[in-house]
């Protein structure tokens, strides 16, 4: 297992690798690895002859301190699964933000052509420029034929999608699936820190999720908007932050269905002070 804190030594090797005519595979990440990462990565390993799965903090994405400070940090656990899933496969990519940054850890101001504006961007000021200038950055140093994102942060991969685009990077952005506990809720490193009352409370926002998809079938969306929020204004434990339902290309909120569309529901919901989100495709 190779394990790079510096991305001097990093480029290099791939370089080598490279020159093989070896295709590689990125999956960026912030660690405390579950099973829904071990889905992008089994993908990227199957696709590439070498895979990088990078394991950053990312401070210029989180809007709020507190959040950043309690993220988990597991580098030892994190180095062990992925000995599980590959051997000594996979090249890990673990730098510091100074490595990341060059000393300034600042983000950079993206124009997203809106896909910002609304849901994670609105509800969390500042997140995707961290977001772009991080995944910019890892593309810039790793270089990957392809790179991997999971379809939990939907918002998130369609942005990464048109950064690419803009800045015609010459790496191809890969959606995963949604990778979910056999209870429902959607895997995340943010899970851990549920105590058990909310861990246990958390599947029904799948359910909720599910239970407006069928509804939409013969509702409209504020119907189905104005019945989740009633559930959760009845549930004891669960906040919600928002529900949207948007278009799954230009995200933005559906007034009137169309059918030659897709939409998608977006949630935002607070168990305790842990922040989690979900989506579903509705059509
Ligand atoms: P994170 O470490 O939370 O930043 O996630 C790293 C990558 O894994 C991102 O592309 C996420 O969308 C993806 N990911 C996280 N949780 C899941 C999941 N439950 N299913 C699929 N992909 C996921």
């Amino acid at each position: 297992m190779k394990i790079f804190h510096f991305k001097k030594e990093l480029s290099e090797y791939l370089k080598a690798i490279k020159n093989e005519d070896r295709s590689v595979g990125l999956v960026p990440t912030m660690g405390a690895l579950h099973d829904g990462h071990q889905s992008l990565v089994e993908k990227a390993m199957s696709d590439n002859d070498e895979v990088v799965v990078s394991i950053f903090v990312n401070p210029t994405q989180f809007n709020n301190k507190e959040d950043l400070i309690k993220y988990p940090r597991t580098l030892d656990r994190d180095v062990d699964f992925l000995k599980n899933i590959s051997g000594n496969k996979i090249i890990i990519y673990a730098p510091s933000p100074e490595d990341v940054y060059d000393g300034n850890v600042a983000s950079k101001n993206f124009n997203f052509k809106g896909l910002d504006s609304v849901m994670e961007g609105a509800f969390r000021p500042g997140h995707f420029d961290g977001v772009g200038t991080v995944v910019k950055r890892l593309l810039e140093i790793v270089k990957p034929n392809k790179a991997y994102f999971g379809e939990k942060d939907f918002q998130q991969l369609a942005i990464i999608k048109k950064m690419v685009e803009i800045h015609n990077l010459p790496s191809k952005i890969i959606g995963c699936d949604i990778y979910r506990a056999e209870d429902g809720l959607a895997m995340s490193s943010r899970n851990e820190r549920l105590k058990p009352k909310y861990r246990e409370a958390a599947p029904f926002i799948y359910k909720t999720l599910k239970s407006a998809k069928q509804k939409f079938g013969t509702k409209s969306a504020n119907k189905v908007s104005e019945w989740v929020k009633k559930q959760f204004k009845s549930h004891p434990l669960l906040e919600l932050e928002y529900f949207t339902i948007a278009d799954d290309k230009t995200l933005k909120p559906v007034n009137r269905k169309s059918n030659k569309k897709n939409y998608r529901a977006f949630i935002a919901v607070y168990a305790g002070d842990v922040r989690l989100i979900d989506n579903i495709a509705l059509n």
